[in-house]
């Protein structure tokens, strides 16, 4: 007869390992962890640049969208900052002091997945590579799941990790809601976030490769704000304030850039009369020579119309560079058919979610990885509280 785990996990990312690492310690070999890659945690390894921008000092629910708006703030009152800080610290991971992004301090993200990797081994965690999980089911209590070459794995409680549609090179292409489906979960409408925008390119023409620090609005599936750098491209746009609120337009919209937050409208056109009446290019030595370029063209000397472009430059958002170049796919597992204190699920007892997979997804800035750590964190004390063994005995009869 197959072996009988307490816990199988699907997805060895971010959030299938944290789950692991938290069960680990009570139940060392009797959690399994199932990965479809042949390593485990490519994506974490591979986030922030390499650098892995973990968490942040500043994890309110503000940061984060969902079809249901106050299922992730449940975990993430639960597992906030600080108790992110103190987890990693028991790995051996210590995080960067300045407020805001928090990364290892080695500013090397592969240091993370190292230590996560190291914890489930030194636990004797089982962890099957390779293993790319196709069909789900619960009988009599056991949860089965079947890999694509026919290998099973069956446990008592099944923690589903998947991820979701966004970079497909590391594993995850949105085929493994399937899973979910098959017990009945609902999956909500997917999209690229955390992404580069395409836009009409004429307004833009001549501003490819320039920088600059503003504020954005975005209309489109809903309303969203950023203030960061955007990154003027061939295609359109990206930088750090673009990628924050592309999940609002990556299917299309309009994005607003306001070119000097700080200075009002009356202020920067008294600027632009001054440098008029000094015989000086008018926007140049207020916003980058290129762009002032651009924008007095566009407002064919007026000195209120340049002001009022360099304020709030309109642009058409035609879409997105899509799953493949999004750091993030919105949407996923339906969160109304699962509890927000333990990610179990409503619908199948000791079923439960974390990650990327449910419908939650963050700003950039850590948000992310927070929130595999929050779900995962909230799922792994559930069944710690439940204190089974995999063959249904409690923790305290079994001397664990
Ligand atoms: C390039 C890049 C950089 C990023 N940088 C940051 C950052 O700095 N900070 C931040 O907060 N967020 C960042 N993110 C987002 C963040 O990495 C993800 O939100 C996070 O990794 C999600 O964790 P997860 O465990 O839910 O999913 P994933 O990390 O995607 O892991 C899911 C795992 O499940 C496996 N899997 C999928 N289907 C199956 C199956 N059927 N059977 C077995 N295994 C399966 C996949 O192979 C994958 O390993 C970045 C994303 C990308 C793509």
């Amino acid at each position: 007869m197959d072996k009988l785990y307490h816990t199988l996990i699907v997805g060895g990312g971010a959030a299938g390992l944290i789950a692991a690492a938290r069960l680990a310690d009570r139940y060392g070999g009797e959690i399994a962890v199932a990965e479809r890659g042949e390593r485990l945690g490519r994506k974490l390894s591979l986030s922030g640049n390499g650098q892995g921008n973990l968490t942040n000092s500043d994890v309110s629910p503000a940061h984060y969208r969902s079809g249901e708006k106050a299922f992730p703030a449940v975990a993430l009152k639960e597992f906030p900052f600080e108790s992110a800080e103190r987890f990693y610290r028991t790995l051996g991971i210590f995080l960067t002091r300045e407020a805001g992004k928090k990364y290892p301090l080695s500013k090397q993200a592969s240091a993370v997945t190292d230590a996560l990797r190291c914890a489930l081994e030194r636990e004797k965690v089982v962890t099957k590579t390779g293993f790319c999980a196709l069909k789900a089911e619960k009988q009599r209590g056991v949860f089965t799941v079947t890999a694509e070459d026919g290998r099973r794995l069956s446990a008592k409680h099944l923690i589903l990790a998947f991820g979701g549609k966004a970079a497909k090179h590391l594993g995850t292409d949105g085929t493994s809601y399937a899973l979910a489906e098959g017990f009945g979960h609902r999956i909500t409408a997917v999209y690229p976030a955390l992404v580069q925008l395409t836009t009409q390119t004429e307004p833009i023409r001549g501003l490819k490769g320039i920088k600059a620090e503003a504020t954005v609005f975005a209309e489109g599936r809903y309303r969203a704000e950023s203030r960061g750098e955007v990154l003027f491209t061939d295609y359109g746009v990206s930088g750090s304030a673009i990628f924050s609120v592309s999940g609002a337009v990556s299917g299309g919209g309009r994005i607003e850039i306001g070119f000097l937050p700080e200075v009002s409208e009356q202020e920067l056109i008294k600027m632009l009369k001054a440098r008029a009446a000094l015989g000086l290019p008018l926007a140049g030595g207020i916003v980058h020579n290129q762009l002032a370029r651009v924008l007095e063209k566009q407002a064919r000397g007026e000195i209120g119309k340049l002001a009022s472009l360099i304020k709030k430059f309109s642009l058409p958002v035609t879409g997105s560079l899509g799953f493949d170049a999004a750091q993030v796919s919105a949407g996923g597992v339906d969160v109304r058919d699962i509890d927000a204190r333990t990610m179990e699920s409503k619908l199948v007892r000791g079923l439960y979610f974390a990650g990327e997979a449910m419908d939650v997804d963050g700003d950039c800035g850590g948000y992310n990885l927070h929130w595999a750590y929050a779900s995962a964190s909230a799922a792994a004390a559930h069944l710690l509280q439940n204190g089974e063994t995999a063959n249904g005995k409690t923790g305290e009869e079994d001397g664990a």
